[in-house]
């Protein structure tokens, strides 16, 4: 170590990088290790210099604190330079030769955490830094072709991906230990896989994603990090090829995987139908999650008469002696503004009126009649059939691009207008073959929302009569429901 007469003036430099060697190591951390060496070494530390190159391999890139850290060492104004690493301080060779020419020309001194000192000074340090500098680089170019390799790999093979956590539903089994270590199978894990088929169960009975997330968190359940249910995880998850056992490449279904599914194909098919439907309804109302419409489960089904178009009525849980009612909306907004009907009453009657209709229905057999997918199948598989030619027809370049989009966006969304309408179906059949027996009881266990559910699959709408005489008699007959 050279002998100095004053204390260095000297410059850490940090970067932030999403590399992994160093153990991802963050800013503050180099900062800190930096200015530790700083004081063992009598060190001043007179500038803090940040580079935000999160892609080393990036040519392009300037990095301007380095290059304020050149013009500091050349200006005098600093006279030593702290890193964690030689690979924080330069990753390209011409960096490092930079570095070099400076350094010769200053009397300026390297350390770095990791590597001790790096003396540019001599030929051989030099050459160790240099070196240095050149395992750096062969390692970001070799990361990215194995990564690069690995992934390809990985798609092709329908296998998991090493990075990315474990997905919720599976043990994940490794082998080796260790950021390097190597996923080899993902085995079905029966407590969490329980709850992915209960969760894609009631959304397919038509529970909201909104009320599965509340209930999935209020039991304490957590996600595969250890986190709370957020709606996007929950739909991301419940959407998922992944739990049926189906690879994705870029959100298309490409086959099987080599992991077990937790849940049918044709359960996939229905809830990638519905949830999809369901997240643009819910921006078309966002503003009806309301917390009262998810308390009653027959919101949204009870309407008044007194309109040619049957208004909603609305749920007033304020409301007088009579406890909550449902009340057609004022004058003003299109309704009668005085029928009322209280909600106690409707829910017990409705409740009657479900377990008798799923006793009355005969069990649906393969060969409904009245089943709308076969003839759907037909027209999905001659729509997306067209799709494909359109498609050709684009890369041919005889018709004007323009044109065949429109063709193909108008087939699109008819395409997805019919899975809608087959995973509707699909629904319905669900709730219809639980029997009334077992849904009696289950029925008290069902929260708010999934009981909204099972009616909405069920029913059109509930109209509601005017008020009969003694108004403080319970009348039934004013109420009269529309099955689906
Ligand atoms: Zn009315």
């Amino acid at each position: 170590m050279k002998a100095t007469a004053r204390a260095r003036r000297v410059g850490i430099y940090v970067r932030i990088s999403d590399d992994r060697e160093g153990g991802g190591l963050g800013v503050q951390r180099q900062e800190d290790d930096c200015r530790l060496l700083a004081a063992s070494l009598g060190w001043k530390v007179v500038e803090l210099y940040i580079d935000n190159d999160v892609s080393a391999s990036d040519r392009r890139k300037v990095r301007k604190d380095y290059r304020r850290m050149l013009a500091d060492i050349e200006s005098g104004h600093i006279d030593g330079v702290l890193a964690w690493h030689p690979d924080r301080l330069y990753r390209q060779p011409a960096e490092l030769e930079d570095l070099i020419i400076l350094i010769e020309a200053n009397d300026v001194e390297i350390r770095t955490k990791m590597a001790g000192e790096l003396d540019l000074s001599t030929p051989t340090g030099r050459l160790h830094a240099r070196m240095l500098g050149a395992i750096a680089k062969y390692e970001v170019e070799h990361k990215q072709e194995r990564i690069l390799r690995k992934v390809q790999e990985l798609v092709e093979a329908g296998t998991i991906h090493n990075g990315g956590h474990r997905p919720f539903g599976y043990e994940r089994i490794y082998e080796g230990t260790g950021p390097r270590r190597k996923v080899i199978e993902d085995r079905i894990d029966e407590t969490e896989a329980k709850y992915i088929r209960d969760w894609a169960k009631r959304a397919l009975e038509g529970e909201t994603l909104y009320s599965l997330v509340a209930d999935t968190n209020g039991k304490g359940i957590k996600t595969s990090t250890g986190g709370a249910w957020s709606y996007q995880g929950m739909r991301y998850m419940l959407m998922s090829g992944r739990i049926a056992g189906l690879k994705e490449h870029k959100r298309q279904i490409v086959g099987k995987a080599v992991w077990p599914g937790i849940i049918s194909e044709e359960d996939h098919q229905a809830l990638r139908a519905l949830l999809s439907d369901r997240a643009e309804q819910a921006k078309a109302n966002g503003a009806q999650r309301t917390s009262t419409a998810q308390k009653y489960p027959l919101s949204g089904l009870v309407r008044c008469t007194c309109a040619e178009d049957h208004i909603r009525m609305k749920t007033s849980p304020s409301s007088n002696r009579k406890g909550p009612v449902y009340r057609c909306p004022p004058k003003g907004d299109g309704g009668c503004g005085g029928r009322t009907i209280k909600i106690a009453d409707l829910e017990r009657l409705l409740e009657k009126a479900l377990f008798h209709k799923l006793e009355e229905v005969e069990p649906l057999d393969e060969s409904d009649p009245g089943d709308p997918r076969p003839a759907l199948e037909e027209k999905l598989e001659k729509w997306e059939r067209r799709v494909g030619e359109l498609k050709e027809e684009l890369l041919d370049g005889d018709r004007p691009a323009r044109e065949i989009q429109e063709a193909i966006d108008t087939l699109n969304s008819r395409i997805a207008k019919a899975q809608r309408e087959a995973a509707e179906y699909s629904v319905k059949t669900r709730v219809l073959e639980v029997s009334a027996e077992e849904l009696r009881e289950e029925w008290e266990d069902y929260l708010p929302a999934r009981k909204q559910g099972v009616y909405r699959s069920l029913i059109r709408e509930i109209l509601i009569h005017p008020a009969t005489r003694p108004f403080n008699r319970w009348n039934p007959d004013r109420v009269e429901v529309f099955w689906k």
